[in-house]
Order: C-alpha cells, then structure tokens, then sequence
C-alpha cells in the first residue's frame, strides 16, 4: 500500500479522504522559483527575498526587483505565491542598512522591525511586487517575517492593500504571536508558521547551534502548542494558516501538523513526493488523533521510533 501511494504520488496534497492540504515549495532565487516550478507542487509558500538583497552594496531597484518578482510569478503561472518581504538583521547584515552590532542579533532589529526603521526598502519593495502583480496577474500573496503585535501586523497589512496587492498575511514565528494569532489575524487575511524560528524562540535555543537540536525539534510538545494556538486563530477567525518551516517537510510531521489544522506546507520540492504519500495513505482523523499524542507527550516524540504514533498508521 506504501509502495503503490508513492508511485501514484501526483497532483493535488490531500489526506485519504479528500481533506486538502496545499503542498508548495521554498524558494531564494528566481533560479529556485524555475526549478520548483517543474515539480508536481502547487506553488511556492515561502520565497525569501532577502537573497536579491545580501552581499550587496546597495539595495536592488524597483526595476530589478520588478523584473525579479515578475519572472517568478511568471514561472509558476496560475499557482500560488507567497513572498516574504525583507528578512534581514544582524545576523543577515545589509550593506546599506547598517544599524549597529547588536548583542543578540536573533532578538534585535531583523525582519519587520527593520522594514519599520527603513520604510524606504519596505516601500520599494512593495511597489516592485504591485508592478509584478499588475504585469502577470498572479496569485500572489506577501507577508511580513518576525511579526510579534497587531499593531505591526495592521501597519503593514495597511501598505499592501494601499498598493492593491489581492493578499497581505504575516509569518507566525514569534510565540507571542502565536498566542494571540486570533487577534493578528483579524487584521490580515492569511499566516503562515515560520517553525524554525518559532522553535527558536519558543524554547530559548539558538537554531544555529548544532548540539541544541533536542530542544529545537519541532516535535516538542511546547513547539506544537505554539502551532496548535496559532490554528486555533485561524479556526476562530476563518483565516487560513499554513507552514513554512522545515517542519512541513517531514512527512510524519506533516500528518501531525494536518491534524493540527494548516492548510498548507512549504518544503524544499524533492520533499513533496513522500509528504503527499504520507498524507494519501491517513485520514484526517488519524491525522488529529496524531495531533493529540503529540501535544500530549511528555516529551519531544521521536517520531520513528515511537510505538504509540507508530500504533496510528
Ligand atoms: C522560519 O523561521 O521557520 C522560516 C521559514 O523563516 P527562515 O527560516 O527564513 O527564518
Ligand atoms: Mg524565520
């Protein structure tokens, strides 16, 4: 049944009995977005910009990031979207958007904070990706890395729809907006978990720091409690709520955030192939009874080797 779920492995992501969930890819570069675009994927749900951005003396312009962006949407024709404006800070340093050293980089002036200290990158941006939407029509969606208040969120939901721009989502991997996520997302449309950074911040562990990768897992049951809140927002608030960390691309993982309740999961493209296997083979309900083991697990669930998940397949 394995074998024959992975060789029929095509088209659209859902469990056995037909409840969707998105399968999309991770991209940096346009030469990614050409890449992913070839895959049986559904799009892309993560396109980190700040690639056009790093190791440069000055910022992009309009007209390159325009081109940039058009190019992209271009390759994935009518397929989702989701661009992620400028993720930058002191631990990602931009040339020209030099504000200091900082002790703790990860808690510093990165992601949206450092759009709302230089609008000048965010307005750009922004307006490139107008441009690229008014050229191709595609379905983008464009949210905003490290966002931690509704005021953040309704200040930049407020640009992008002053910009005509169809979809305007914010990235969840802060705790505290995981926690509030009903409230944030009542001022955007859509959000996407970020669980590389949200178990970062959720466990106090450097993601960068190898032998901290007990406590980085996002099979931590803290970490999914994060993920299970923030679906709850968007359960509450009818908002749709998917993921672009890493954790999408581990197919158990997958069934757990499923049944969690994401719409979507964004993985590096050679993942789809076992994600969409893994969700053909169990249903949803399967998928929520996974859920419940492990949020309700002492600790971090070893996913392969754990007898009470491994009872549910
Ligand atoms: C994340 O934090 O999970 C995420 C998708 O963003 P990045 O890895 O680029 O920080
Ligand atoms: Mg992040």
């Amino acid at each position: 049944r394995r074998a024959a779920a992975l060789a029929d492995s095509h088209g659209e992501g859902a469990t056995r009995d037909g409840h969707k969930v998105k399968l999309l890819a991770n991209i940096g570069t346009l030469a990614d977005a050409e890449n992913a675009s070839k895959f049986d994927l559904e799009g892309s749900g993560l396109f980190r910009t700040e690639f056009l951005f790093l190791g440069r003396e000055s910022a992009p312009t309009l007209e390159e990031q325009t081109e940039t962006y058009t190019k992209v949407l271009q390759a994935f024709g009518d397929r989702r979207v989701v661009v992620r404006t400028l993720d930058a800070g002191a631990d990602k340093p931009l040339a020209f958007a030099d504000l200091g050293e900082e002790e703790n980089p990860a808690l510093g002036v990165r992601g949206l904070r450092l759009s709302q200290r230089r609008e000048d990158l965010l307005d750009t941006q922004l307006q490139a990706l107008a441009a690229a939407y008014e050229a191709t029509h595609g379905d983008l969606w464009v949210m905003a890395p490290m966002v931690a208040t509704v005021d953040e969120a309704e200040w930049f939901a407020a640009k992008v729809r002053a910009l005509g721009l169809p979809k305007v989502g914010i990235m969840i991997e802060v705790p505290a907006a995981a926690i509030r996520s009903s409230h944030l997302l009542s001022v955007v449309d859509f959000a996407s978990l970020g669980t590389n950074d949200l178990s970062q911040y959720t466990m106090a562990a450097d993601r960068l720091k190898g032998d901290l990768a007990n406590l980085l897992t996002p099979w931590q049951p803290a970490v999914l409690a994060m993920i299970k809140a923030a679906c709850d927002g968007g359960k509450t608030t009818g908002k749709y709520v998917g993921v672009c960390g890493e954790a999408g691309g581990d197919p158990l993982l997958a069934l757990v955030l499923t049944g969690l309740g994401v719409g979507s999961l964004s993985m590096a493209p050679k993942k789809v192939t076992a994600v969409r296997a893994a969700l053909r083979l169990h249903d949803l309900a399967t998928c929520e009874r996974m859920a419940e083991v492990a949020l309700e697990a002492r600790e971090a669930v070893i996913a392969l080797a754990d007898p009470t998940l491994l009872d549910l397949l």
